[in-house]
């Protein structure tokens, strides 16, 4: 994206450009972004302001008519902390990037997003924080409306976690594509009404009428089964069918997001550059709706392999600390085949 004044590179999270200080508004149906004006700007038709969560960070516009200060991706917060809960706010403010970096990639992907106001089991988010008094937040979801505990935006509390449970990787931005992985399974696998769909998914990741209590109690006493490797995507994968298709739900889109990412700022490894690695050219693309899962996972196995050597070179851990096995490509590919049956 640019910036309207200075034709800038402009971020998705900018409030203004870094160049021209311009005050940035992002508006969501034409992914681009506008100047905000007090009085508003005109876009196709109509007029866009600033949301008025623009005081802690949403850079959002809305449509002047729309009969709510709140944009597009702060009306789906149901709920979130106290008004004085000025820790908690701090802590929404960064979760709440996470979340509209999630509504991004969901409409570029072509998932559709109905609101918890607009239909009883809509998508909704409860933004709460367990350091408030009395509050324990168990992070989930349940017919349409995804919790997350806001400590989990603090990167000590975080790193303790994922310490402890031994995970490779735990970020805001992966609960929060995990936990839209059961809603989507909920509404487009086993609310779709589609017999065969739903036994395709039950043979690929088992059955979810399993019980989630005593999978949950199995997994805490015993860990995962030991060669959880050759089929799952994580040790988590493996607790509950739900878990593994939430997990490779997740794992589509950080592949996707990261590739588009990559192809948005153009970049192309060149195969005479690499030959021990490369026999041609891997141009990630913005968009693989009407490609295969294979062909997204073999630009994503280099690309991974790249990021990995980057990531390193900084001193940091991999980027994407993953293997992705045969079965996971099958499950994968369901994934991608679901979405693709709803792109809009
Ligand atoms: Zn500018
Ligand atoms: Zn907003
Ligand atoms: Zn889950």
């Amino acid at each position: 994206m640019t910036c309207p004044t200075c034709r800038s590179v402009a971020f998705f999270e900018a409030l203004e450009c870094a160049q021209c200080l311009t005050p940035l508004g992002f508006h969501a149906p034409s992914t681009t972004m506008s100047e905000v004006r007090p009085a508003g700007v005109p876009i196709n038709g109509r007029t866009w302001v600033a949301c008025s969560n623009r005081g802690w960070g949403c850079n959002w516009l809305l449509a002047d008519d729309e009969g709510s200060g709140r944009c597009a991706a702060c009306r789906l917060i149901r709920r979130q902390p106290d008004a004085d809960d000025t820790m908690a706010w701090e802590k929404l403010a960064d979760t709440a990037v996470d979340l509209r970096r999630l509504l991004v990639q969901l409409d570029e992907i072509g998932l559709p997003v109905v609101g918890w106001h607009e239909r009883e089991g809509g998508l909704g988010f409860d933004l709460l924080s367990s350091r408030t008094a009395n509050t324990p937040v168990l992070i989930g979801h349940a017919n349409g409306i995804i919790t997350i505990d806001l400590v989990e935006s603090l990167a000590d509390h975080r790193e303790s976690i994922r310490v402890r449970l031994g995970e490779p990787y735990r970020t805001m931005l992966g609960h929060f594509r995990h936990e839209v992985g059961h809603y989507y399974e909920w509404i487009l696998v086993e609310s779709a009404g589609d017999a065969t769909l739903l036994e395709s998914c039950r043979r690929l990741f088992g059955d979810e009428r399993a019980s989630y209590t005593d999978a949950l109690d199995r997994h805490y006493r015993l860990g995962p089964p030991a060669d959880w490797q050759t089929t799952y995507i994580s040790e988590y994968a493996t607790m509950h069918p739900w878990e593994d298709f939430a997990e490779c739900f997740a794992h589509y889109l950080h592949i996707q997001g990261t590739l588009a990412t990559a192809a948005s700022a153009g970049l192309v490894l060149k195969a005479d550059r690499v030959p021990q690695l490369l026999t041609e050219d891997v141009e990630p693309g913005l968009d693989y709706g009407d490609r295969t899962v294979d062909q997204i996972l073999d630009d994503w196995r280099v690309l991974a392999i790249f990021f990995n050597r980057v990531n390193r070179a900084m001193g940091h851990a991999d980027l994407y600390p993953f293997t992705i096995p045969d079965p996971v490509t099958r499950k994968l590919a369901f994934v991608h085949r679901v979405i693709g049956s709803v792109r809009s």
